[in-house]
């Protein structure tokens, strides 16, 4: 096994405003709940949505634990698998290479061993991003972001390319390999696991996007698949809130008009359209496809290891020229193959 690393320390994201910051969910959702609470919402905490309640072709409300709660309008944000998007008819069955699966662990490290061990100073991070053979040639990459007093770590695979693997696969193990990596292993030496997450994320291309309202009912975030993979970056979180808002704001107009009707509600989608979610996501719209090639995940990190390898090692005998060095590796490369992956590059 070999590595080949490639650093970005941008002095830009170290100056206010900052750019970008990593959060646990269990603190930031608290933390949201306590600011819309403050501001007249009624958080109702540990409640199932069962069902979608309807008034003929008009959702009306939820089914919680057997309770009907009525409402003019009702925003789905119930994630990436949400039921009530397929329930109000505004997806379809749900595929598996429309997904894909991450897992994640927290684990403990005190902010002196996160500044030793990744040269950070206090209130600083940073995010590493791994691909190549620790997903066995299968859709995806890891992870790893510094947080203030621990670790996020974990794996993203496509959940088409899981299933293809078999019964006997096991993602997990997986994550345990890539932990067991050197490059890993020193990272989080004496750290504690002290959260485990395994959870959908969508990967769907803007192309097979469902509508999103229908008379009584938006959809938002995840649920309305607005997660996207850029290769370079997993994004969703940003997709989430700025879908919230401005299915918020879809709604304070219709209620204004007195009218809740799919028509009605359908500004929230010429607002997502107008805004960068559904720009970016047309900007990406080729990259699910892109991704779920395996070359990406095998031939090309190993050439590039290889290439790395030849260069730096110094046997008994003459060394190559630099030229030679590089073009042995280069002239073995699937030329065809290769060329064609290059000119989809133009549509990223
Ligand atoms: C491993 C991993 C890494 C990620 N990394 C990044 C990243 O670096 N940057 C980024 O921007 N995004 C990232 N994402 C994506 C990001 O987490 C999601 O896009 C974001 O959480 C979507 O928010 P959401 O509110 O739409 O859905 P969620 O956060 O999934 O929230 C949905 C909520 O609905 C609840 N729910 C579901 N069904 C029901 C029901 N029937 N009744 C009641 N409640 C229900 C769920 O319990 C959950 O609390 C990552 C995701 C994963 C899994």
């Amino acid at each position: 096994e070999a590595s080949v690393s490639v650093e970005y320390q941008p002095s830009r994201f170290r100056s206010e405003p900052i750019h970008s910051v990593t959060l646990l969910r269990g603190v930031f959702d608290r933390w949201l709940a306590d600011v819309v609470s403050a501001r007249g919402a009624m958080i109702v905490p540990g409640y199932k949505v069962d069902d979608l309640v309807w008034e003929g072709e008009k959702v009306t409300g939820i089914l919680s634990s057997g309770d009907e709660v009525h409402a003019d309008v009702v925003l789905a944000a119930d994630g990436a698998l949400s039921f009530m998007a397929e329930r109000a008819g505004l997806r379809k069955r749900l595929q598996p290479h429309h997904f894909a699966l991450g897992i994640k662990e927290l684990i403990e490290l005190t902010p002196a061993q996160i500044q030793e061990r990744f040269g950070v100073q206090p209130g600083q991070g940073l995010s590493h991003l791994f691909f190549g053979s620790l997903t066995q040639g299968m859709l995806g990459g890891g992870f790893l972001y510094t947080n203030r007093e621990s670790i996020s770590l974990g794996i993203v695979l496509g959940m088409g390319a899981m299933m293809e693997k078999g019964d006997s696969f096991q993602a997990h193990e997986l994550m345990d390999d890539f932990k067991a990596r050197p490059e890993i292993q020193s990272l989080i030496a004496g750290g504690r696991v002290v959260e485990y997450a395994a959870h959908a994320i969508p990967e769907s291309s803007v192309n097979s996007m469902p509508r999103l309202v229908r008379d009584g009912l938006l959809v938002a975030g995840d649920a309305a698949g607005l997660g996207l993979n850029m290769g370079i970056t997993v994004r969703g979180m940003d997709f989430a809130l700025v879908s919230g808002a401005l299915a918020a704001q879809a709604i304070l107009e219709a209620k204004d008009d007195g009218d809740f009707s799919a028509r009605s509600l359908a500004r929230y989608e010429t607002a997502l359209r107008d805004s960068f979610v559904l720009q970016d996501h047309r900007t990406f719209a080729a990259m699910p496809g892109f991704l779920e090639n395996p070359r990406l995940y095998t031939l090309y990190p190993e050439r590039i290891t290889e290439l790395f390898e030849n260069l730096f090692w110094i046997g008994e005998g003459p060394k190559s020229s630099l030229w030679s060095t590089i073009w042995g590796t280069v002239k073995r490369m699937p030329w065809i193959a290769a060329l064609r992956d290059a000119w989809n590059l133009r549509r990223l």
